[in-house]
């Protein structure tokens, strides 16, 4: 079965050259494995850091070896007494068409009423990010305003919603009038598009008026200077992701980082997987508001494993709208 490996590490944004495809040569399973066949891969913004030989919350991708990421897939053999053959499971051996486990790095799929595939995104890690950052590490409450960047990704996006169903006014940012359209009809309040030429800064003023009091930073640069600039006191900034520094080195020159000290605000940086004991109160909550009709699911999906690093690259240039998607 075929599998993306890395070819070389990437010099700032990655090219088609740091990834080859490659025919992994079959072999029988060993007592306790199971044989997957995936049907849905993710590609993550994380995926970046992982291409640079650094040491980081996640080793780096060998270079050669397969890539590794979230995956869904159906069990077509099995020697372990856990999972049977038909099972649809969730595991991180994605980047290629089949993969090749111990049954203990293979769960079963949570039981909710929805597609297999929204346990890679808004039910799945971006979903818990959302979650666990707005509310834990942001502490979102009931009145808050609440600024989120990449508002129209795969985590954004569902903070957006989150927010809206915990009675928060929300403002959103995302890249272009289509993208600020679907936020708005997710319940956003107020949304910015920050490639209109107008300066961050500026456009959140105008529609936050009276400040805010959470910041859900995906971004960085600009848009964490922006919010800054317009923290209330005593606001919370639950800091996620800097995608827009994560293809450069360059310097953040952020000018209003010294309001932090006048206004009492906290800035708190977290990585998903320190809530995965929590995972329980999560899919309670997100369970409900699925039900409720609050919450509302986007995929943008690319076919066949070929399109794997395209997907990817996606991500960097807002090729998404939501969660981006390979199906094999
Ligand atoms: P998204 O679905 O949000 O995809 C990335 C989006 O980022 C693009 O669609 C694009 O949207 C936007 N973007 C890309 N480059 C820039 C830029 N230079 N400036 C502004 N926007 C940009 O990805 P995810 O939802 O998976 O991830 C969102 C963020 O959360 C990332 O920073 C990621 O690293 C982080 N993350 C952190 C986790 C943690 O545990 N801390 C876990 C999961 C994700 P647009 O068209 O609007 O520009």
């Amino acid at each position: 079965a075929r599998a993306w490996t890395l070819a070389s590490r990437p010099k700032g944004l990655p090219t088609p050259e740091n990834f080859a495809l490659v025919d992994l040569p079959p072999r029988e399973l060993a007592e306790g494995e199971v044989r997957i066949a995936n049907r849905w891969l993710s590609v993550d913004p994380y995926m970046r850091g992982r291409m640079n030989d650094v040491k980081s919350y996640t080793p780096p991708f060998e270079l050669g070896a397969p890539m590794q990421g979230g995956a869904i897939g159906e069990v077509i053999e099995s020697r372990s007494d856990r999972f049977k053959a038909g099972e649809m499971v969730q595991h991180f051996g994605g980047w290629r068409e089949e993969a090749v486990l111990p049954a203990d790095q293979v769960q079963p799929l949570p039981q909710l009423d929805v597609d297999p595939q929204a346990y890679l995104g808004q039910l799945g890690m971006p979903g818990m990010t959302a979650y666990f950052g707005l509310l834990e590490v942001a502490q979102a409450k009931e009145g808050d305003t609440v600024f989120v960047s990449a508002a129209a990704g795969a985590v954004g996006s569902t903070v957006v919603q989150i927010a809206k169903a915990k009675g928060c006014r929300v403002i959103g940012s995302a890249g272009g009038a289509d993208k600020c359209a679907w936020v708005e009809s997710l319940g956003a309040d107020a949304v910015i598009d920050y490639k209109s030429g107008t300066p961050v800064v500026k456009a959140l003023g105008e529609v936050a008026r009276t400040g805010i009091d959470v910041y859900f930073d995906n971004v960085g640069g600009e848009h964490l200077d922006a919010a800054l600039a317009h923290g209330n006191q005593g606001a919370r900034f639950a800091i996620c992701g800097m995608i827009d520094v994560y293809n450069s080195a360059k310097p953040t020159e952020l000018r209003y980082l010294a309001r932090l000290i006048g206004m009492r605000m906290r800035i708190q940086g977290f990585i998903v997987s320190d809530y995965t004991d929590r995972a329980a109160d999560f899919y309670r909550d997100m369970g409900g508001w699925l039900k409720d009709g609050k919450l509302q699911r986007n995929e943008t999906v690319f076919d066949g494993l070929d399109a794997m690093p395209d997907a990817f690259l996606g991500l960097f240039s807002g090729g998404n709208t939501g969660k981006m998607l390979v199906r094999v």
